[in-house]
């Protein structure tokens, strides 16, 4: 793929971050698993404005875009630089879909893609997420806590796959010198369809139901109760609203239920080596995120499409 046969708004990703076009010199041959995806399509978008040539391997389980049929699961070879492995079912209603499909995905897609980083000396970089942590008995989360995760329970094919991903990741590092990269993702902002909390209680707000509350903390370092943050997006939803002229009949209601089986209790990102050593930090209020997101839902649910 090249940048000038993709139709992507520069004006739409540059409002996010500034893109550059390297130097014939700098760009790389990328191999991105997973591109169809929510992560992934950002992720392939910027590195194709940057210059790189980028080849995208997707099952289509959960991703929308055309890009190259493959199952991870299975082998697969090509000459690459580098690999950002993000091939996996990444909300709870996908991954618990097919539990042993999902850790299959992640135990042996890992394994297939390490293998191909082995081989063709390319740098790898895994997607792993803050679920290794599970149900944590340390607040807030730094790199070295080891997690508290049931094995058995209904999330365990996802959180066990990705902590045997990054044991694999490791295990090709210290054994093979592959270069390996591994990121820890908190929740990020989802499509519509995500069956998280962030993309449940817009959707929620947005149609005027009520926001039922599950006890899940958003990563970043804005850190808020669950029931804060259903006030926080019934709040936003309502000044969006109010902006485009729209009186709700009534004001939607927060609804407690109980908690699903092994959802954490809480969770909040202790981001410090990424400051310290990536100089990385969001730039981005978890208010001005959701501000995005609703608008967004809100011109898909007006066309038609949610
Ligand atoms: P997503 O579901 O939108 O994208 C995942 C992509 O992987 C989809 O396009 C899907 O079709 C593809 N896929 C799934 N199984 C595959 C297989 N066996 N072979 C080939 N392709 C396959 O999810 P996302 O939110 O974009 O997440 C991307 C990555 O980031 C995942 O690895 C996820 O675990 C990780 N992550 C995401 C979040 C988040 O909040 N979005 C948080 C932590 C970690």
């Amino acid at each position: 793929f090249h940048p000038d046969t993709q139709s992507i708004s520069y004006t739409t990703l540059s409002r996010f971050a500034p893109v550059k076009l390297l130097p014939p010199s700098s760009r790389k041959r990328v191999l991105v698993t997973g591109g169809a995806g929510f992560v992934g399509s950002h992720l392939v978008d910027r590195l194709m404005l940057l210059g790189h040539e980028v080849t995208v391997l997707d099952n289509f389980f959960t991703g929308s875009k055309t890009y190259l049929r493959h199952d991870v699961v299975e082998p697969f070879m090509i000459e690459c630089d580098q690999i950002y492995h993000l091939a996996c079912p990444a909300s709870p209603p996908h991954y618990q879909f097919n539990a042993v499909k999902t850790i299959k995905t992640s135990f042996i897609g890992t394994l297939n893609m390490l293998g191909l980083a082995k081989r063709t000396k390319a740098r790898f970089l895994i997607s792993s997420t803050s679920e290794v942590y599970g149900d944590p008995e340390v607040h807030p989360q730094p790199e070295d806590y080891w997690g508290h995760v049931n094995p058995i329970g209904p999330r365990a094919c996802y959180d066990e796959g990705k902590r045997v991903a990054e044991t694999l990741t490791y295990g090709f590092h210290h054994q093979d010198g592959v270069d390996v990269r591994v990121a820890r993702i908190f929740n990020t902002y989802v499509n519509p369809h995500d069956g998280r909390v962030v993309s449940n209680f817009i959707v929620q707000a947005l149609r005027g139901e009520d926001m039922t509350s599950r006890p899940v903390n958003i990563g970043n370092g804005d850190e808020f109760t669950i029931g804060e943050f259903a006030e926080l997006v019934r709040e936003i939803v309502e000044k969006v609203q109010e902006e485009d002229g729209i009186k709700p009949a009534r004001r939607v209601q927060i609804v407690y239920k109980p908690i699903p089986t092994d959802d954490p209790q809480k969770r909040r990102p202790d981001t410090t080596r990424a400051k310290n050593s990536l100089g990385w930090q969001p730039r981005w209020s978890v208010r001005m995120g959701l501000e995005e997101m609703v608008r967004y839902y809100k011109a898909k649910m007006a066309e038609g499409s949610m």
